[in-house]
């Protein structure tokens, strides 16, 4: 088979994690379109090395030792709108399509379903990996279906939402089939539509405290906006993968033991009876690493956000995962619950 594909060799890695580390990769190449993905895998089956497709890095912590495959960027565009009737509308988007371009341009033609994941980082065929949620909306709350290469079959497929195992921040893609699928783009369901209240709680105290009683996609887009630029650091000035823990989900048992010792631990209901969510911005910040700079690593805390690790002056990936190891030994001690990692450590 002949191959047209620009494969570039020995390329640094940290260029491709907005946490800016990582080894060197030692094969990358990008693709515009299904074909080029299927000719990549070829290309990778032909070199006998293993393929990883990424996105734009935000949510990717690399080894210090690199990857010795083929990455594949993902700059598949694309975005159709087609509308069944006055409300409702199906969008189909490439998968390399930047996710809060995508949201602009669905608010922007007055369609809700996804104006609450304003400013989520990456590509739009992420959203479906880790079931990317904020402010009271997720992907499988208006995702249709994904259409991806599978590498098991070697052939591409579409799976319905209902195939895709979604649950609080997880989906088969990071889970049971992790690895397996390239996805090169996504189906969503949008409506033509005001959004109504309740809104999640964050946003209800922003509508009143701005006095907002009017409420449409681009009101909730734009709160959405505004609440996230005071929190959080913007990858492109400040090395980040934004929250680096996800919020823990424990037994009410658990909880009920927590609460002798501190009875304001925040907690939420989940949408399992037995269990509750706890912020784990706020275990960070209970176990002293609010706005903290840990000068052995070259990382710190952000200071409007303790979730989020910042990369100050880290030199390799393992100084990040020591000052994360710190942590999560720190609030295992103290409040006997495991922080699990969201970023994804690759390979
Ligand atoms: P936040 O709004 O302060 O919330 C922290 C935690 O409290 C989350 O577990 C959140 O649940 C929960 N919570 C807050 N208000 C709630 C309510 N009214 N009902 C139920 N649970 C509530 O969190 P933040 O760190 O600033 O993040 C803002 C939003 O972005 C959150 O929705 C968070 O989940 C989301 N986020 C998502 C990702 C991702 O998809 N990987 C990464 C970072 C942040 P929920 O998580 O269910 O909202």
């Amino acid at each position: 088979m002949k191959f047209m594909l620009q494969i570039a060799e020995n390329v640094s890695l940290s260029q491709y994690s907005t946490m800016r580390l990582g080894g060197t990769a030692r094969y990358l190449c990008s693709v515009q379109t299904r074909s080029e993905v299927a000719e990549a895998v070829a290309w990778a089956i032909t070199h006998q090395t293993p393929p990883i497709m990424i996105g734009t890095g935000s949510n990717i912590i690399w080894k210090d030792e690199g990857f010795d495959g083929l990455i594949i960027v993902n700059n598949i565009m694309g975005y159709e709108d087609f509308a069944e009737d006055e409300t409702n509308h199906y969008l189909t988007i490439g998968a390399g399509e930047t996710w809060d371009s995508v949201v602009a341009r669905s608010v922007q033609s007055g369609l809700t379903g996804i104006e609450a994941l304003s400013l989520v980082p990456g590509t739009a065929g992420a959203t479906p990996i880790q079931n990317v949620g904020a402010y009271g909306q997720d992907i499988s709350q208006t995702l249709v279906s994904v259409e991806a290469f599978d590498l098991t079959t070697q052939s591409f497929l579409t799976l319905p939402a209902s195939d895709c195992n979604f649950s609080y921040r997880a989906s088969r893609f990071n889970r049971e089939d992790r690895g397996r699928f390239l996805i090169t783009g996504i189906t969503l369901h949008l409506m033509k539509q005001n959004p109504l209240p309740p809104f999640y709680g964050a946003l209800e105290k922003y509508f009143t405290e701005h006095s907002i009683t009017q409420y449409g996609p681009a009101v909730v887009r734009n709160a959405v906006i505004d609440i996230r630029s005071h929190k959080l650091p913007d990858p492109a000035t400040t090395a980040n993968c934004g929250s680096f823990f996800a919020n823990p989900i424990i037994d009410q048992d658990a909880l009920l033991d927590l609460q002798v010792a501190y009875p304001d631990i925040p907690h939420w209901p989940t949408d399992d009876p037995e269990k509750v969510k706890i912020p784990a911005a706020w275990l960070l910040e209970s176990a002293g690493f609010k706005d903290f700079r840990d000068e052995a690593t070259g990382m710190a805390t952000w200071p409007a956000q303790p979730l989020v690790l910042v990369n100050e002056k880290a030199r390799t990936v393992a100084d990040l995962l020591a000052f994360k190891a710190r942590i999560v030994e720190t609030v295992k001690e103290k409040f006997s619950i495991e922080l699990v990692q969201e970023p994804e450590l690759l390979p």
